[in-house]
């Protein structure tokens, strides 16, 4: 659909955000579903946050996607918070209404989305989450939600997995076993852990270029995990996907995610419904595109 007088704009609003695969997720379906919008991404230097949000009310956008290193940031210049976002602290996606942005999040829904989608369960599960920043939260959050049955949240700095496992445990109280959902591991003591794990990788250990990288090599602790799923996206299969594969698991990548996401924030927008067909439609298009983008700066 050529742009006219009627095109309604989206963006994304983050510092960077050259390298975003958004602009796929929404220019793709709009194109499909003959809806009159363009996504573009705005990069928004530090300080000028508020300008950026108000400007774009200003300027009769209809919505934007909010990334690094704004999504708690922009909590202050919204005009009403939706409760799930409010509980994770973090906005990802603003929606226009009367007298300025709704702010929600659409990263822990389209995270369960991905999930629901690749037939992992959650219910009654012991789960890992490697890692303890805002990604670790939000999935720590949602596990509980969903009715994990245990969550130990293994993490470099101990102390930032403890304050996670503390604020699960205060919301979810006598949740999980012996009243206890959520502890906190150094992450050299997985040797600790017994039995078998529905696994999150939640660290930036092996994103792109360091493809080789994993946050635990050894494969004893890989014989732990039945399912493994990184949330990091490029690469769209990662070392710690092999090495879960390796030990005999199922193994899924962070795409699904950030595809959701994505979906999520577009049926805001726009009131459709997007089909699990056309999702797949785009989640070949974010594929080709991240690999065509590896090689390019591989070449380079
Ligand atoms: P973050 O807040 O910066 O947290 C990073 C975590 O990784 C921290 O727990 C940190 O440990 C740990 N870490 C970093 N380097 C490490 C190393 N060398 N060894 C061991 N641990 C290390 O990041 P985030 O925003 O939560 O993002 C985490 C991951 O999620 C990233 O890979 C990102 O790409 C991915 N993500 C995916 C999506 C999606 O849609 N699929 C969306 C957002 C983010 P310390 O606490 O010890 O510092």
């Amino acid at each position: 659909m050529g742009l006219d007088g009627y095109t309604r704009t989206c963006g994304l609003i983050g510092n960077p955000v050259e390298h975003t695969l958004s602009p796929v997720i929404h220019n793709y379906l709009a194109a499909n579903q003959g809806e009159n919008l363009v996504y573009v991404p705005f990069r928004v230097a530090q300080g000028r946050l508020e300008d950026a949000v108000k400007g774009a009310y200003a300027l009769n956008l209809l919505g934007c996607n909010v990334t690094v290193p704004y999504k708690s940031q922009v909590i202050p210049y919204l005009a009403d918070i939706d409760p799930l976002a409010a509980r994770i602290g973090a906005v990802n996606t603003l929606v226009r209404q009367e007298g300025g942005f709704k702010g929600y999040n659409t990263d822990m829904p389209g995270l369960y989305r991905a999930l629901v989608r690749d037939g992992v369960n959650i219910k009654g599960e012991q789960v890992i989450i490697l890692g303890a920043g805002g990604v670790a939260r939000a999935v720590a959050m949602l596990m509980a939600e969903k009715g994990a049955d245990r969550i130990v949240i293994l993490n470099r700095t101990i102390e930032h997995a403890r304050r996670i496992a503390e604020e699960v445990n205060a919301y979810w109280k006598g949740a999980g076993r012996g009243g206890q959902l959520a502890e906190a591991c150094a992450l050299e003591d997985w040797t600790s852990l017994e039995g078998s794990y529905l696994t999150f990788q939640a660290t930036n250990v092996g994103m792109f270029p360091a493809v080789t990288e994993a946050v635990l090599e050894d494969p004893g602790f890989y014989r732990k995990v039945h399912t493994g799923y990184d949330l990091i996206f490029n690469p769209s299969c990662t070392r710690f996907m092999g090495l879960v594969r390796e030990a005999g698991g199922k193994a899924y990548g962070g795409l699904g995610m950030l595809l959701y996401q994505g979906v999520i924030a577009y049926e805001l927008w726009t009131g459709r419904k997007v089909t699990d067909a056309l999702a797949d439609e785009v989640y070949k298009e974010m594929k080709a595109r991240l690999s065509g983008e590896n090689r390019a700066k591989e070449e380079v």
